[in-house]
């Protein structure tokens, strides 16, 4: 028995999608506004019907870019790439555009680097924004920021791209869509993987998509940071019409990658032991109760002291007002501002910070109760 079964992904509720260059193009490598309408409608079926919040991770900008500049398929060096998708970039979102609207739907481009990611209060706006926009009823649509990307600070495809962004927004799926059905081993197609092996690994050196950056070997690489947040992913075929919502509903299709972990046990195996926490909060007892028989978040009311230096998006211990360490979580607010809205309510709190992120200093999804 599978420790994962694929009727599991009829639960999923935030998607995150990557969908290659090979999927928004034809064979001639130009971009296709059929597959563009395909995509929308589908996604705005499964957004306004069943429910979901579909997030895009879109390639394709060097493509278009390289077919408005008339250089389809022979750019090379590093900066002509740059370049291209400066132009195409624009001609994608455009290409979204039309075809979201036809459904009244809107989008929203987000265009991320490594360091966006890595650097935890960019980190926190960017996944605030993402959610922001989803909120909106918008699409967000993310692709590298490929004209400011260096090599130091480049993700450099966008596999591993929608993988980091699936463990951004603690997604509960990826999908990645792609010229291929999924994972074959040996000429036969793998349904179900639990485990990146070496041997899995070998298999896929080598393999290479002709118009996008990548071929299976970045799919693993994808694979193996999304199970480690203990997300599924999934590599299917673009070219199966109805193919995200088959996934949805647990039909067998393509390669599924399936977790070991749920994603709560993973994030809070990282809050609790990946981390040491930069400072602590002491909180009153009715912030302790709320939190050990509530299950709530953390609120600056319930905050009496502020210990350490800490920025946003830190780790930070949770304290009660004997010293016992009752929990940990992420903060939304720096040492500083913790210090000047503690015990405040929210209207207080709207005074004193310009930009305040509300009064939950420690959502209950980002903490853990040790
Ligand atoms: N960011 C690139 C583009 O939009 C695609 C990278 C990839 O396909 O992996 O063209």
């Amino acid at each position: 028995m599978s420790l994962f079964p694929r009727k599991n992904l009829c639960s999923s509720n935030l998607v995150v999608i990557k969908i290659g260059t090979s999927s928004l193009t034809g064979t001639s490598g130009k971009i296709d506004p059929e597959k563009f309408r395909k995509l929308a409608e589908e996604i705005f079926f499964l957004v306004s019907k069943k429910k979901k919040q579909v997030i895009l991770v879109s390639s394709g900008a060097i493509a278009a870019g390289s077919e408005k500049l008339g250089r389809l398929n022979s750019l090379k060096t590093i900066p002509e790439k740059q370049a291209a998708a400066a132009v195409g970039q624009n001609l994608l979102m455009t290409q979204y555009e039309k075809a979201f609207g036809a459904f009244g739907t809107p989008v929203g481009q987000v265009l991320l680097t490594r360091d966006a990611i890595e650097d935890r209060e960019r980190y926190l706006n960017s996944r605030n924004t993402i959610f922001q926009l989803l909120k909106f009823g918008a699409v967000p649509i993310i692709n590298e920021n490929d004209t400011m990307a260096t090599e130091e600070i480049r993700v450099g495809d966008n596999d591993n791209l929608g993988a980091l962004v699936a463990s951004l927004t603690g997604a509960d799926l990826l999908i990645l869509l792609s010229d291929v059905e999924g994972f074959y081993k040996n000429g036969k197609l793998l349904p179900y993987i639990d485990e990146i092996s070496k041997e899995l690994l070998d298999e896929a050196k080598g393999s290479s998509s002709v118009v996008g950056t990548g071929g299976m070997e970045t799919k693993l690489q994808a694979a193996k940071i999304v199970l480690n947040a203990g997300i599924p992913m999934v590599i299917a075929s673009h070219k199966k019409d109805g193919i995200i919502t088959a996934i949805l509903e647990g039909i067998e299709v393509g390669t599924l990658f399936a977790p070991k972990l749920s994603k709560m046990e993973s994030k809070k195996r990282w809050l609790a032991h990946g981390k040491k926490p930069a400072g602590h909060v002491v909180i009153d007892d009715g912030a302790k109760k709320a939190l050990l028989e509530g299950g709530k978040s953390l609120l600056a009311v319930g905050i009496k002291e502020v210990k350490g230096r800490f920025g946003a998006g830190q780790v930070i211990g949770i304290f009660d007002s004997s010293r016992v360490e009752l929990g940990r979580g992420l903060t939304n607010y720096t040492s500083e501002e913790l210090s000047k809205i503690k015990g405040l309510k929210t209207a207080q709190i709207n005074v004193i910070l310009k930009e305040s992120a509300g009064e939950e200093v420690v959502h209950r999804d980002n903490m853990v109760i040790l």
